[in-house]
């Protein structure tokens, strides 16, 4: 957690587009995050860290060698996290992203105690600072959800060599305009002017109502990458 610093307004208005991006604004504008790790059972553990930098290649944070978290990382090499920016539900953007982790060195491990000065504050020695050791996610997928934004925007993205693969709603040729999706779509997310009607992809809020209420079947639930 910053213990100093502000964001400014004009870097918090700037909305993320490239995976780059994305990964940017969980660095500088959230910073905080869950991170779920698994432990020897294959259960879920979580707890908080801070994304300490990024770049096209990844995220990167860094935890204790006696922490149970280290030696989660060190056996699955795999992690899950999320950030969220904003002071409510409705003003807030999440940033969610899983993938694979590494070790990396103690260049890196510096350079994340420079630019993250207040651990120093928590291990003051180095002495202290032996017992911490620097991660890299180098790649994995992730979503990006604004509820702030009317209508909410979702985005996919990934880095490495993973690809992308999202989950959405796509109504098929069996359309036939009746309107029904359109009434129970909290989003109005989906465009009426021509058959088969089209769902904003980027605006919905994969609620699934649109299919419930669908009376032939027309809407389904697709993986694209
Ligand atoms: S409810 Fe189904 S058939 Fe009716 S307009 Fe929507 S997608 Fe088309
Ligand atoms: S899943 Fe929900 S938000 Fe998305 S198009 Fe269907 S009704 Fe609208």
């Amino acid at each position: 957690m910053k213990t100093s610093g502000t964001v400014s307004a004009s870097s918090s208005e700037k909305k993320p587009e490239t995976a780059g991006d994305f990964l940017s604004f969980l660095t500088d504008e959230i910073h905080t995050v869950i991170a779920a790790s698994t432990d020897a059972d294959g259960l879920p553990v979580t707890c908080a860290i801070d994304i300490m930098d990024s770049d096209e290649t990844g995220l990167y944070f860094l935890t204790a060698k006696g922490k149970g978290f280290f030696h989660r990382l060190e056996k699955r090499k795999f992690i899950s996290i999320t950030g969220v920016k904003g002071n409510d539900t409705i003003s807030s953007i999440a940033v969610s992203v899983r993938g694979h982790v590494e070790e990396t060195d103690d260049i890196v491990l510096a350079r994340l105690l420079e630019k993250n000065p207040y651990m120093l504050e928590i291990y003051p020695t180095e002495e202290s600072r032996k017992a911490l050791s620097a991660f890299r996610l180098y790649e994995g997928s992730g979503e990006f959800f604004d509820l702030s934004s009317k209508p909410i925007v979702r985005k996919n993205f990934s880095f490495g060599s993973t690809q992308s693969v999202r989950e959405e709603f796509f109504i098929t040729d069996s359309c036939t305009g009746c309107g029904k999706c359109l009434a129970s779509c909290p989003q109005q997310c989906i465009d009426s002017t021509a058959l088969p009607f089209c769902i904003h992809n980027e605006n919905c809020l994969m609620c699934g109502m649109c299919m419930k209420s669908c009376p032939d079947k027309a809407v389904i639930r697709r993986k694209m990458s």
